[in-house]
Parts: C-alpha cells; sequence; structure tokens
C-alpha cells in the first residue's frame, strides 16, 4: 500500500503534521502551498530582512503524545516562554485572564450593586430555567448577568468582530470567552481538576474549547521555527512540498472519487493524480473546487454560511528601552484590539536595543483598512502615541501583512450548515478535511497538529 499518493492542500500545521506522520510511515506524499513558506497562520513573514509573525503564537499542549511528539521534533531549539498579559480598560491596565473583583473595586458603587444583583439574579434564573441559550447573548448574560455583559462583552465583542453577540450561535461564547476568575481559590480548584481530567483522558477535540494552560514553548527563531523544522522533516522523509502554488480544482470521478488536484504556480497550470487527498484550507473554498460543481442547493447555501473574520497585521521595529505594559496587551477602544512584543517571546532580534512588535486589526476584507497599508499604519502610529506607548520617531522599520481566513465567524445556524458540508465530504472515500480551516473551527496548533495525525491515520486505514 505504500505505492499509494496522498496529496496535502495547505502547509499549516495541520497539513505539515499529516505530511509529517504519513512520509515517516513511507508513503509517497505531497504538500501544494501558496505561500512560499511552511506554517500557515503559524508562519513567518520576512520583509527587507526583517522578521514578523502573525501575533502571538506560542505552543502550549495539554496533550502528552503530541507534546512528546514535538520536544522530540524540535530538540533543543524548543524554549519555555514565561509570557505576561494584560488588558487595557477604561484607560487602565488588568491581569488578564481579568480578576472580577480587581475590575468590581475601580468602578462606581451603584454600578457594582446593579451588577452584583444582575449577576444573582441571572445565575439563579439560568439554574431553574430549562429555556436553551438561543445565541451568543443569551450566554453571556446568563453567566455574567446583563450589567457586566453590557460593560464587559457587547461594544467588545462589536469592536472586534463587527456583529453585535446576539448574532453568534452560542458556540462563539462558550468556545471563546475566558471565565472570570472570580475568586482565585476557585479557579485553583478548577485548574487541578482539569490537568486530574487530561492526564487520564484525550484531549476533545471535536469539542476543543480554548484554554491556555500548562508551559508555553517557542523557539529562538519564533513560532514558526517549529513548522519549519516539521518541513525539513517530511522532505528528509522523501515527501515534497510545493510552494507558491495555488490549488484551484479538484476532480471528482464517476465512481464517486477524487483523482486529482490541478494547481497554479507562476500562471503555469500543472496537475497531480492522487490516491487521497487531505484538505486543509478553508471548507467552503475546498468544496467550491470541486468539479464537475455541485449542484445540490441545501450545500450551495450552506457554503454561504461559512464566514471569517480576517486580520491586517502591522508589524514594525522599534529601538530604545521602553516597553509595553506586558508582553500581550489587548485593546477595546483602539484601532487594533491587541498588541504583541515578539522579543519578549522567543525571538531573536538583529540588532540590539530593539523590539519586533505586532499590532492585530480585525477587520472585513470589504473594510478600507484591507487593502489600504498606508491607513493601516497611519491608525496604529496615531494609537501608538496618543496611548504613549512608543514614539513614531523611534520606528526604524513597518511592514503590513494580512491574514483572510483568520477567524471562523460562529453566526447562528453555522453548524447545522457544516454538518451539510461535512456530510456531502464524508459520501467521497478518499478525502479528509482537517484542521482549523478543514473544519471551520477555532482551534490552537497542538489540536491542529492531532488533526494532521488523525488524518493520516484514517487515509493510511483507507489505503488498506
Ligand atoms: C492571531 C492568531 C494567534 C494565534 N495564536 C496561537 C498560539 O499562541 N498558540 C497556538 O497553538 N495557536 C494559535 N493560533 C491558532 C493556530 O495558528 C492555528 O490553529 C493553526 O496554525 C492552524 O493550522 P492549520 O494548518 O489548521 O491552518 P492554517 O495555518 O490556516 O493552514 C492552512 C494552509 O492552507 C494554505 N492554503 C489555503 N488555500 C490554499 C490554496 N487554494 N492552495 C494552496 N494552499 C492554500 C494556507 O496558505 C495555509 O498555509 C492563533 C491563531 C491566530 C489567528
Amino acid at each position: 500500500m505504500l505505492n499509494k499518493s496522498t496529496v496535502i492542500l495547505g502547509a499549516g500545521f495541520t497539513g505539515l503534521s499529516a505530511g509529517y506522520l504519513l512520509s515517516k510511515k513511507g508513503y509517497n506524499v505531497t504538500i501544494i502551498e501558496q505561500l512560499p513558506h511552511p506554517g500557515g497562520i503559524g508562519s513567518e513573514i520576512v520583509d527587507r530582512g526583517n522578521r514578523y509573525e502573525m501575533g502571538a503564537h506560542l505552543f502550549h499542549c495539554p496533550d502528552k503524545e503530541i507534546m512528546e511528539e514535538i520536544k522530540a521534533l524540535v530538540g533543543q531549539e524548543l524554549i519555555k516562554i514565561n509570557r505576561t498579559i494584560k488588558i487595557n480598560f477604561n484607560g487602565k491596565y488588568y491581569d488578564f485572564p481579568l480578576k472580577l473583583h480587581e475590575i468590581l473595586i475601580n468602578l462606581p458603587f451603584t454600578v457594582v450593586t446593579k451588577a452584583v444583583f444582575s449577576f444573582i439574579l441571572y445565575k439563579a434564573k439560568s439554574i431553574f430555567s430549562k429555556n436553551k441559550n438561543k445565541n451568543s447573548e443569551d450566554v453571556l448574560i446568563n453567566s455574567y448577568g446583563r450589567v457586566l455583559y453590557e460593560i464587559f462583552f457587547k461594544s467588545y465583542i462589536e469592536h472586534v468582530w463587527g456583529i453585535l453577540p446576539n448574532q453568534f450561535s452560542p458556540k462563539f461564547a462558550q468556545q471563546r470567552i475566558p471565565n472570570f476568575n472570580i475568586l482565585e481559590i476557585f479557579s485553583k480548584i478548577k485548574k487541578y481538576i482539569y490537568f486530574k481530567i487530561i492526564e487520564n483522558k484525550p484531549v476533545d477535540i471535536e469539542n476543543y474549547t480554548e484554554k491556555v494552560e500548562g508551559d508555553l514553548y517557542s523557539t529562538r527563531e519564533g513560532f514558526s521555527g517549529i513548522a519549519k523544522i516539521i518541513a525539513n522533516k517530511i522532505l528528509d522523509n522523501g515527501g515534497i512540498i510545493i510552494y507558491n502554488s495555488r490549488v484551484e480544482k479538484i476532480e471528482l470521478g464517476e465512481d464517486n472519487k477524487i483523482h486529482s488536484i490541478d494547481y497554479l504556480k507562476k500562471n503555469i497550470r500543472n496537475r497531480i493524480k492522487l490516491d487521497g487527498l487531505i484538505s486543509t484550507i478553508p471548507i467552503s473554498n475546498m468544496v467550491k473546487m470541486v468539479k464537475p460543481k455541485i449542484k445540490n442547493p441545501i450545500i450551495i447555501q450552506s457554503l454561504d454560511k461559512i464566514k471569517y473574520r480576517s486580520l491586517v497585521f502591522v508589524g514594525f521595529i522599534v529601538k530604545g528601552k521602553k516597553k509595553l505594559p506586558a508582553d500581550l496587551t489587548y485593546y477595546r477602544n483602539l484601532s487594533f484590539n491587541r498588541l504583541t512584543d515578539l522579543t519578549s517571546i522567543g525571538i531573536n532580534q538583529k540588532l540590539e536595543n530593539t523590539k519586533t512588535i505586532i499590532a492585530e486589526i480585525t477587520c472585513d476584507i470589504f473594510d478600507e483598512v484591507w487593502q489600504n497599508d498606508s491607513l493601516a499604519k497611519k491608525l496604529v502610529f496615531d494609537d501608538i502615541e496618543k496611548e504613549d506607548l512608543f514614539e513614531i520617531k523611534n520606528i526604524t522599520h513597518s511592514h503590513v501583512f494580512r491574514l483572510k481566513h483568520a477567524y471562523p465567524i460562529y453566526l447562528k445556524g453555522f453548524d447545522k450548515s457544516l454538518d451539510y458540508i461535512h456530510q456531502y465530504l464524508n459520501s467521497i472515500p478518499n478525502v479528509i478535511t482537517a484542521g482549523r480551516q478543514g473544519n471551520f473551527q477555532y482551534i490552537n496548533s497542538h489540536i491542529a497538529i492531532r488533526y494532521g495525525y488523525n488524518a493520516a491515520n484514517k487515509i493510511i486505514k483507507y489505503y488498506n
């Protein structure tokens, strides 16, 4: 069966780990990637010798097997990182995750009283009510009360996502919004229980909820260093990675199996025949590439419900001793919603006394900032100066780069649409979709790696 050829679409963490496992087991594997480098969302962007990454990336992994594998693969290059996070709220910086009591003592007494009553009222209601949460607003109000919801979540979510919480599926709030540390003791108990559970149980990848717990890792080359090492291992194992190549067509035969894919490289169309396909590119894009075209109206409508929030990154190098309040700092009322100091989370600096900073602007691809580099820089630099974070005259280099499929938007009813799409794909025996884009799921890189391994094992099972 080793003569079977697998094509993998995308060289992000999912595609790389699937390619690594298949090539290690002796299977023919070819990865097609539109970017000039491996890593996908976790990759490196170089401009005139200056290195940037797509925001704050650190490897954390409660999945013991994956952690051991990464340690063995990356070896000495893997370094432990301690990072600090703060959130700016009404002009003050607070530790993150937020400690509710710290914020409450800074609010007017009347607001606090109302907040406490509202919290108790909705908690009691949610215990006795059998009504299910219909959207993310319901989840947040039932968890925190209406007053805290209005103060902390409503406008923030609209600022970052461009949509009010009542437009989101309940799953969005359940997966994305971290719990407040109402009492430290409670949080410690939760942590203890959580680690007890994961020692005995594998991480549930289908119902994954973002949690950053345990040790954090990167490399001196930054997070993308991990992706580069895995990519090199695939090449050592005889696998092929074709960069700068955009997949455009997926040929479905009359036997309802995928036979080949077409990709464009330097405007030249190429075709690869295959026995099995693992797709890690955005699921809706992938299904739209299948020829002959899908005619089922339910699938066509479902594809339109799969939407993403995009990110514009402004990376800059700043000289001097001035530091950000934390390694990762979140803002609610500025053009960017997060600043990351890449220098303090691992990446080696070319010049001494400089820092590499990344500002993240969440947006829609129809917003002007998505198209316009000068506007993105102006917005970020004006806010940086207004907040007295750095002086613009000390910025020695800056570069704007983008991520179209940054965050899946869990609109109300998205899960049903996704189910229809998966049902269609499951009817084709030699294709597997996996990963953050392939499953339209908020996941971190260790889950992407687990998905990649699962996809590789599934395709091997199909061959045998
Ligand atoms: C801002 C941000 C910060 C994050 N921070 C962390 C963190 O600290 N720790 C952590 O573990 N995770 C983090 N994550 C999540 C992590 O980056 C992802 O879970 C992981 O990288 C997903 O890998 P993937 O391979 O599934 O998807 P991707 O990385 O998106 O890979 C898909 C690949 O497919 C390629 N592709 C798409 N279309 C085509 C086409 N038509 N032809 C050819 N190639 C194509 C893309 O270029 C891409 O390389 C973060 C995510 C974001 C957005």
